[in-house]
């Protein structure tokens, strides 16, 4: 029997158990909460959550099943299919806010499960496989499907033309000053403050005479009965987030997280100071914890396979990814354009992947690395890279590993000297650490003993 071969202690697998595990956690806890609210078409809303839920897993991992049976180029990869459906799940607007009577968008069962078969299989066939198979996801499939799909109703979403004309929706704009109480949206209908609380309370329970901070926190902290399920309950997306991000730090990009709220915080402020908001707070709970930034910001944004690999890429990214959606949701009215930001800064990633790259040095620095486990060869199963980076902060020469390895599998010379393979010492830790398993510094070593032959 072959000797066990120690790895860090974490898989791709287990990444994604933990990911899946976070995002179902998150959709019970919302199933449970929508479960007290009965939508106009008869459907509870909880119970609606769940068959969505069921719908998009079941479609995601069957098809992943199906097209690795027919398609030799089709890795399976259940838990990831598993995830992305949790996703599409979680990131599609359901709901019964103040608008509900106007059917502009199918924001209820029945019609919603149309959309959410249309988006998982979009998702997963066209941007996780057939993309896939290039070995680069470039967008995020979740978004880049959701946006896809959404494409008939594009003028409903992008609410400036309907709104403008016909203020079906009831949206206020925040191209102006806001505040918790006084009346000052363009519809001269409700405040903004009112506006959040009716839009996203119960809408079978009784709305308050008058609104109060509390009314506002309440709601943008710990339930919301409109917009993004993963995003329902504010205080449970943090908690969770937090505790995946402590877990699988090394792995998990919550660096674009941090920059996300930060530049949201920052954009929100300045933008209440220009236009005189009559309270800072309003517009600042608005942008920060709406159901599809706080959601996307912990699950979607630090997507591996479609953010930048460096750290300064991933703080640009978030940053990005930030301006655009409020510039959105207060110039267009389009309130959730998070993920529209999303897929634009997706298509970013491969100017980002250049920026703050570590230098490559002949001196060697010993890095910190994780918990090593020792794992039986046969259980060794290599993976397409996730792109999570952790190979890039373990070289102790300041190389890039995965890009020596990509460069060398399409045996570019130049971009292997001028990623300098040939410091490389073979130290190894770059495949300790790397969650998929893949042999870098074999790679690696070939590509530099390949460089002196040139
Ligand atoms: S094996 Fe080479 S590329 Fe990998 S960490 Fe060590 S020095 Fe860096
Ligand atoms: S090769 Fe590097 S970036 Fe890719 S999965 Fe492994 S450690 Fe992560």
């Amino acid at each position: 029997m072959s000797k066990p071969k120690e790895y860090s202690w974490m898989t791709k697998d287990k990444l994604m158990t933990y990911t899946f595990f976070a995002l179902l956690i998150l959709t019970i806890i919302t199933a449970a909460m929508w479960s007290m609210e009965t939508t106009p078409s008869g459907w509870n809303l909880g119970l609606t959550l769940g068959i969505n839920a069921i719908i998009a897993v079941g479609i995601a991992v069957g098809l992943d099943v199906f097209l690795h049976k027919i398609t030799a180029d089709s890795p399976l990869n259940i838990l990831s299919a598993a995830v992305f459906g949790l996703i599409v799940t979680d990131s599609y607007s359901l709901g019964v806010p103040v608008m509900r009577t106007v059917e502009l968008f199918p924001l209820e069962a029945p019609q919603c499960f149309i959309y959410i078969v249309l988006i998982t299989v979009v998702g997963l066939v066209v941007f996780k496989k057939i993309v896939g198979t290039t070995g680069k996801k470039i967008v995020n499939p979740a978004a880049a499907a959701k946006l896809l799909v959404t494409i008939p109703f594009v003028q409903s979403l992008l609410i400036a033309i309907d709104h403008l004309k016909s203020s079906a929706l009831g949206v206020p704009a925040l191209s102006g000053p806001i505040a918790l109480s006084s009346v000052v949206d363009k519809n001269g209908a409700a405040s903004f403050g009112t506006y959040i609380v009716s839009c996203f309370s119960n809408a079978s329970g009784k709305l308050p005479d008058q609104f109060t901070t509390n009314n506002l926190l309440q709601t943008m902290f710990l339930e919301k009965f409109h917009g993004w399920p993963g995003g329902a309950v504010t205080l449970a997306v943090i908690i969770v987030g937090v505790a995946f991000f402590v877990v699988a730090r090394r792995y998990v990009k919550w660096r674009i997280t941090l920059s996300y709220f930060a530049v949201v915080a920052i954009l929100s402020l300045i933008l209440s100071f220009a236009y005189g908001d009559a309270d800072l707070y309003t517009r600042l709970l608005f942008e920060l914890f709406i159901g599809s930034s706080i959601f996307l910001a912990f699950f979607m944004a630090t997507d591996p396979a479609t953010t930048p690999l460096t750290y300064t890429g991933q703080l640009i990214f978030g940053a990005g990814t930030a301006i655009i959606t409020v510039l959105m949701q207060t110039y267009t009215q389009f309130f959730g354009a998070s993920f529209v930001a999303l897929v634009i800064m997706n298509l970013t990633v491969p100017i980002l992947d250049k920026i703050g790259r570590t230098k490559p040095t002949t001196e060697s620095k010993e890095p910190k690395l994780p918990k090593a486990k020792a794992f039986a060869p046969e259980k060794i199963k290599e993976y397409q890279c996730m792109k999570c980076g952790a190979c890039m902060r373990v070289c102790c020469h300041g190389l890039s590993p995965i890009l020596i390895k990509q460069a060398f599998d399409k045996q570019d010379f130049d971009t292997l000297i001028k990623l300098h393979a040939d410091y490389c010492t073979g130290c190894g830790h770059c495949t300790f650490v790397c969650p998929s398993r893949i042999d870098l510094r074999n790679s690696i070593l070939r590509a530099k003993a390949m460089l002196r032959q040139q």
